[in-house]
């Protein structure tokens, strides 16, 4: 499999050349074809497989080529939930990579740090929000953030999401988004736990693993 095989907008051919990839890694050449199609993917990745271009790629390229419905500041089209502000961090600079071409606008969030810088970048356009659960919580409470225009929901390494007991969090979160999207599911490791949320979030998911 190459890359231009996998049928990816050009603007995202040359940022992944631009990248040095040469070819998709496993993850890849088999979630993004799947992806593109608009399905749901539970996917059983550990890290440095190329998971986060996994679901960065298909969605940057979801997300360029179909226009937003109600286009609106702090209104985001993709929500990628992470556990960590490391991962969020690293996941929302994966997305300016691969994105460079492109004009889409992303956003990270998470605790820890003052939400006043948050309160401003919301009052921007945000195609693609990283946030941890929590503080995106804080910001659905204030209505700072409006999750009504989810079209693409990413929930990454969920199974870490869960052992930090985020699955009320979570649950808070699935609650506000709306019921038509499209859903991805990533984890190291699953438990049943990670089975029944999977179950309840999923439809007719294809099953990746690698
Ligand atoms: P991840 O598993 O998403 O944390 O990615 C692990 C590392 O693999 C990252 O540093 C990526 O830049 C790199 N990577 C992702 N996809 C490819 C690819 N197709 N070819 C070479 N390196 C890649």
């Amino acid at each position: 499999t190459t890359f231009a095989s996998l049928a990816l907008a050009e603007p995202i051919l040359r940022a992944i050349a631009d990248a040095g990839y040469t070819a998709p890694t496993p993850i890849q050449a088999q979630a993004i074809p799947h992806v593109l199609a608009g399905g749901d993917l539970l996917a059983a990745a550990q890290t440095g497989t190329g998971k986060t271009a996994g679901f960065t790629l298909p969605i940057l390229h979801q997300l360029s080529t179909r226009a937003a419905v109600a286009p609106k500041p702090g209104r985001p089209r993709c929500l990628i939930l992470v556990p960590t502000r490391e991962l969020a961090a690293q996941v929302e600079e994966s997305v300016k990579t691969y994105g460079k071409y492109l004009s889409l606008t992303s956003m990270v969030m998470f605790g820890g740090v003052n939400i006043n810088p948050q309160f401003k970048a919301l009052k921007a356009r945000v195609d693609i929000l990283v946030a941890t659960p929590g503080r995106l919580l804080d910001h659905v409470a204030q209505k700072t953030v409006d999750l009504s225009g989810v079209e693409i929901l990413v929930l990454d390494e969920a199974d870490r999401m869960l052992d930090m007991g985020f699955i009320r969090d979570i649950r808070r979160v699935l609650a506000v988004l709306p019921k038509q999207r499209q859903n991805l599911l990533f984890s190291a490791t699953f438990s049943d736990e990670i089975r029944t949320l999977a179950n309840g979030l999923l439809n007719n998911p294809k099953s990746v693993e690698v």
